[in-house]
């Protein structure tokens, strides 16, 4: 068994991934910036490294400083947890050349997912459902993009190849108007993601957004963990997750995710990994996977009882999968406030010293956060200073343990989004369930003409 795993990443995953490791008997080594060299995850490691000032480009991006904290300590593998360098197909690569264990996927299959025109091709060859659009990268002919755009019908969506965090796509609602938007976005693309290809998609106009979690061995076993419900968005980001998705027919739900299992044997996938759809008129359109862990897997956690983190290192060590599809029993329902240390109203950020942090306890809820009190959140970073997760038999109950979890919690000093889920969870729409994607956008909009009013 891997001995020693290096957390190449900040905050709540890093203590998530340091939790694991314990349980698993594995040794730690933490790094961190400057910037967090006061947190207790980091003290809590068996080693920590410091790797850089607090900017993350000279620190938690800094791969000559992550991979020499990993020689210095000897640490047999690396864990890249979300964000940062966890979708670095070169970041893998080094890692590997190096002479580590990437716990992840193979770096090959991190660079084919990592572009949407590639992931694409590969998942409709693998026959997984995709949104219709132009199959491949956007030609530079106007006519036939404008060709292209009749056959699939307006609105489109003009998305860039290497597009990611919600930046690079533009929609488009007339031809008169598709020309200028394709010209923008590429020149867009090539500045912000060094790649101007850019491709062209239906516009799903009222979609959820529904993803299913996938476990894959090195030995080509593939399986499925159920799926997740992250249709409450705003700008892009996900604010409350949850498993299972609200009236969606279980038999629709288990055909795409045994697609998704299929898909990871075809691409020879490895690790724990997310494919994520837009759900519209009972149908599933894949937008991309993930080839990471992500914030949300809480959820499916809770309802499948399996322990995604750890099971990522199993598999890193070169286990076969323990676990066969029919074995995999999903039960009751789970919920995941993110907690972000911002304004519930304006959403500008809200760094500082947490004075009282008081998290909620009680059966059926958990929660995962590196913040104590006394701890300052650091303004360098993502605001997220932790996630609240309720479960419960049924929708209902875990909606309800999720309300008196927030009352109950104490966050001192700073300000934080809970009152913002405080009003979700007490929202019509959301308590009968299956919003779109476009719900808390709209939702808030009102909330702020009401209070101009
Ligand atoms: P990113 O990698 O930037 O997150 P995605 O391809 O996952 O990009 O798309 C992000 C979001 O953009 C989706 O969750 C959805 O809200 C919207 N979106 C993307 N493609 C479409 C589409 N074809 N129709 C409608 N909305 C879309």
């Amino acid at each position: 068994m891997i001995g020693k795993v290096l957390i190449a990443n900040r905050g709540e995953i890093a203590l998530r991934i340091l939790r694991a490791c314990r349980e698993m008997g594995i040794r730690t080594v933490a790094v961190h910036s400057e910037a967090d060299t006061e947190a207790k995850y980091v003290k809590l490691a068996d080693e920590s490294v410091c790797i850089g000032p607090a900017a993350s480009g000279l620190s938690y991006l800094n791969i000559p400083a992550i991979i020499s904290a990993a020689e210095v300590t000897d640490a047999e593998a690396i864990h890249p947890g979300y964000g940062f360098l966890s979708e670095n197909a070169d970041f893998a690569e080094r890692v590997e050349r190096s002479g580590f264990i990437f716990i992840g996927p193979r770096p090959e299959t991190i660079r084919l997912m990592g572009d949407k025109v590639s992931a694409k091709a590969a998942m409709r060859a693998a026959q997984v459902p995709c949104v219709p659009g132009s199959e491949g990268a956007l030609p530079e002919d106007p006519k036939e993009i404008v060709k292209l755009a009749r056959a699939v019908g307006y609105p489109v969506i003009i998305k860039a190849a290497g597009g990611g965090g919600g930046r690079g796509m533009r929609v488009v609602h007339t031809e008169a108007a598709l020309i200028n938007a394709v010209a923008m976005t590429r020149a867009e693309a090539g500045a912000a993601f060094n790649n101007p290809t850019v491709y062209l998609e239906k516009y799903l106009v009222t979609p959820r957004h529904i993803e299913i979690q996938v476990l894959a061995d090195a030995h080509s076993n593939a399986i499925w963990l159920g799926e997740r419900d992250c249709s409450m968005q705003r700008r892009h980001q996900k604010v409350l997750e949850e498993s299972p998705a609200p009236g969606i027919p279980r038999r629709y739900i288990s055909r795409v995710g045994d697609r998704c299992a299929e898909a990871c044997r075809r691409i020879n996938y490895r690790g724990a990994g997310t494919f994520e759809f837009l759900y519209e008129n009972n149908e599933f359109y894949f937008i991309e996977m993930n080839t990471r862990v992500q914030v949300e897997h809480p959820v499916t956690e809770e309802t499948s009882g399996i322990d995604i983190v750890q099971a990522q290192i199993r598999i890193a060590n070169g286990e076969k999968l323990w676990l066969k599809q029919r074995e995999i029993e999903t039960r009751g329902h789970s919920i995941e406030c993110r907690i972000n240390a911002e304004d519930p109203f304006k959403f500008t950020p809200s760094p500082g010293k947490i004075t009282n942090w008081h998290p909620p306890g009680g059966p059926g809820i958990r929660v995962d956060s590196h913040a104590y009190s006394g701890y300052t959140v650091p303004q360098y970073y993502d605001s997220m200073i932790g996630k609240v997760i309720a479960s419960g038999d049924t929708r209902e109950q875990a909606i309800r343990r999720m309300r008196i979890a927030l009352s109950e919690m104490m966050v001192d000093g700073i300000k934080t989004n809970i009152p913002l889920h405080q009003d979700l969870l007490l929202d019509e729409r959301f308590i009968q369930g299956g919003t779109s994607i476009h719900y808390l956008e709209e939702k808030l909009a009102h909330r702020e003409e009401v209070r101009r009013k």
